[in-house]
């Protein structure tokens, strides 16, 4: 049996932050990663350029993972601001710019540079790194008791679990570490795929595949009731919607099984505003054809669907050929086009897990997991998720930073 002083469970995100900090602050460190290399998804991740923070503030950053999420992630992200993380990797020879949407990227636009940054910091620290090293099986004793699939165990003063969730397993992420809870008696609440496409049962839907809706809100309803709104792009497909706006609001989705997504495609107009546009077109020499009046580039095919949806006697009409009744339904499906979706794509598709330890069993200041000393559990494998936006590698940073520092003072 191999005894160390700190043991980290997982090469990932969380993983090497915490493993850096921790040896650096002169604890004895080794990484257990199950794979043969460190930060898989670090390296898939943002269209392979990583996302790896946002423009934000912590606080702000924060308040962008539902109630219970912010509040126990402010400790954190106090301790290691989006700013932070920025410093600290042009500190390693990473230096980053500000893209759209309050996202942060590497300057050389290369996820590999930032995988490769970690892993060097983690060395340089004094952290070992074992590859190919799969744990089975977490047990309780005088120390942690961390067991491989070989058979062979490791004890440690403290173990740092941080093996990810059950996303793209293809990654390395099985779901190991939510059995490894299960049986240690700690609550997780049931992971669902999040931030992750979703399916749609309507033909009509999937005809407007590859068609990108830049500007839209998308509000999430659950039985008639508005459950989350987020201002990002949706895209349609084959299959359904995706893209940011509709994988922000699919957590809820995978909860509840079918919803409704109600697109807004013109959040920054009213409705009088629309209405005067089209009633001016009705009125206009020639009267031209919806999808010539609607504002922004709309192609045909989205307009014909619109006009459909509205019971529009032909797609796309002349505007002097639209009744008031039907410009009133015109206008709200304007503000609010009704998507039924049926599920999501599942965890093959999916960049996070939603679910995970519940967050009042861990200690938001250190990570340490209540009424079990020297066992910290953060990253992904906690009930916390983020939307898109470098905002899930940022929580795995600062949760890493503190568990990191904690595991050095035991
Ligand atoms: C395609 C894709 C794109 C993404 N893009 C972004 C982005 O641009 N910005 C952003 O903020 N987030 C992004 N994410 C999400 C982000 O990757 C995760 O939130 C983050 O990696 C979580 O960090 P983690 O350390 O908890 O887990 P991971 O980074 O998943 O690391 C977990 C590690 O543990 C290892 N492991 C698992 N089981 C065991 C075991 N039994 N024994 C030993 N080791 C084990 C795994 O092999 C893995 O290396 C993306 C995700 C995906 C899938």
């Amino acid at each position: 049996m191999t005894e160390v002083e700190v043991a980290v469970v997982g090469a990932g995100a969380a993983g090497l932050w915490a493993a850096a900090v921790c040896a650096r602050a002169g604890s004895g460190v080794r990484i257990f990663e199950k794979t043969a290399r460190t930060g898989t998804k670090i390296l898939a991740s943002g269209g392979t350029r990583c996302n790896l923070t946002t423009t934000l503030g912590g606080r702000e950053a924060a308040e962008l993972f539902r109630q219970s999420g912010a509040r126990f992630l402010r400790p954190a992200f106090a301790a290691l601001s989006p700013e932070r993380v920025r410093e600290r990797f042009a500190a390693m020879g990473v230096p980053t710019v500000e893209a759209p949407l309050a996202k942060i990227f590497p300057a050389s636009d290369r996820a590999r540079d930032v995988r490769d940054a970690l892993e060097r910091e983690a060395r340089a620290a004094g952290a070992e790194i074992e590859l190919d090293a799969p744990v089975v099986r977490v047990e309780r004793g005088g120390r942690w008791r961390l067991v491989f699939q070989d058979g062979r165990s490791v004890t440690c003063r403290s173990a740092l679990l941080c093996p990810g969730g059950q996303s793209y397993p293809r990654t390395g992420t099985t779901g190991d570490g939510y059995r490894w809870l299960r049986e240690l008696d700690l609550p997780v609440v049931d992971p669902v795929p999040a931030l992750v496409p979703l399916s749609s049962p309507a033909p009509w839907v999937h005809e407007l595949t590859g068609i990108a809706w830049q500007e839209g809100e998308v509000r999430l309803a659950l039985d008639g009731k508005i459950v989350a709104k987020r201002r990002r792009p949706v895209l349609f497909t084959h299959r359904g919607v995706s893209g940011p706006g509709a994988m922000d609001v699919s957590v809820h989705v995978a909860q509840a099984g079918a919803a409704t997504l109600h697109l807004d495609l013109y959040p920054g107009l009213s409705r009088d505003a629309l209405r005067a546009r089209l009633i001016e077109s009705a009125r206009a020499k020639g009267s031209p054809r919806l999808a010539r009046v609607l504002p922004g580039e709309v192609p045909r095919r989205l307009a014909e669907a619109i006009g459909q949806q509205v019971g529009l006697k032909e797609p796309n009409p002349r505007m002097m050929d639209v009744p008031k009744d039907a410009r009133h339904r015109l206008i709200e499906t304007l503000k609010g086009l009704a998507v039924p979706v049926d599920g999501t794509l599942g965890y093959d598709k999916a960049e996070v897990t939603a679910g995970g330890l519940a967050l009042d069993t861990v200690d938001p200041r250190t990570m340490e997991v209540r009424g079990c000393p020297g066992l910290f559990v953060f990253g992904e494998l906690l009930d916390l998720d983020g939307p898109i936006g470098g905002l899930n590698f940022q929580a795995a940073f600062a949760c890493g930073e503190l568990a990191g520092r904690a595991a050095a003072e035991q």
